[in-house]
């Protein structure tokens, strides 16, 4: 049986060695985040895909003060219905994460792996052996170092080992994670179950992780 104790500590081992690559580039290429409203990089389409993930990020919303977690929940909230109401619309493509305050995020040490990777070039291989690439954020572009994509960071073993932590609960499940914004998560937090973990018991630690 797979529980968010087991798979938690794997997934923050995880995002150090991200961290570490990360910090280890940008000094390279000389990007800085700091002084970034960040409206860029934290959109409304920023995705999450794993349950471990999900269950992490939930974890950290409710190490924050009830006062920001309602602040949260009512920007999640409005975020959420603006994309119902026109999932185009200026009201919801304009938005910003709704973690995402004054240009800092209020759940850094919970971000998940599209957040740490974001900014810096970037490849990656499939399974199926097709290559990907991606340029880093116009800071990173406007920094006027010439670095190309397959000098970035190779996002491959990152994506791969989070794919391995996932499989493990799909496994476990029986069902695929359904993947769901950071506000439809946020909002999915505030008011319903456990959105990573529903009534199973293949997450009968994991049913505890924001409570600790
Ligand atoms: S979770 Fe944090 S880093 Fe990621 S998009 Fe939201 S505010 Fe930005």
């Amino acid at each position: 049986m797979v529980s968010g104790e087991d798979l938690i500590p794997r997934l923050i081992e995880l995002y150090e060695r991200i961290d570490r690559l990360y910090v280890s580039v940008a000094e390279v290429i000389g990007l800085q985040c700091e002084g970034c409203d960040g409206a860029r990089c934290c959109t409304v389409d920023v995705t999450v895909h794993t349950a471990v993930e999900m269950l992490y990020l939930r974890r950290g919303f409710f190490h924050l003060s009830e006062f920001l977690r309602e602040m949260v929940h009512a920007r999640a909230l409005a975020m959420v219905r603006a994309k119902e109401a026109n999932p185009f619309g200026e009201e919801y493509r304009q938005s910003v994460c709704a973690l995402n305050f004054d240009g800092r995020c209020v759940l850094y040490e919970f971000r998940p792996m599209i957040c740490r990777l974001a900014g810096i070039p970037h490849w990656f291989v499939r399974p199926d052996g097709k290559r990907f690439e991606g340029s880093g954020c116009s800071r990173c572009e406007a920094s006027g170092v010439s670095f190309s994509a397959s000098q970035g960071i190779d996002r491959t073993p990152f994506y791969h080992d989070l794919a391995l932590l996932e499989t493990e609960i799909v496994r476990c499940r029986g069902a695929k994670t359904i993947p769901k914004t950071i506000a439809e998560l946020l909002v999915a937090y505030s008011t319903g179950p456990n959105v990573a973990s529903p009534k199973d018991r293949c997450y009968s630690g994991a049913n505890r992780v924001g409570e600790d």
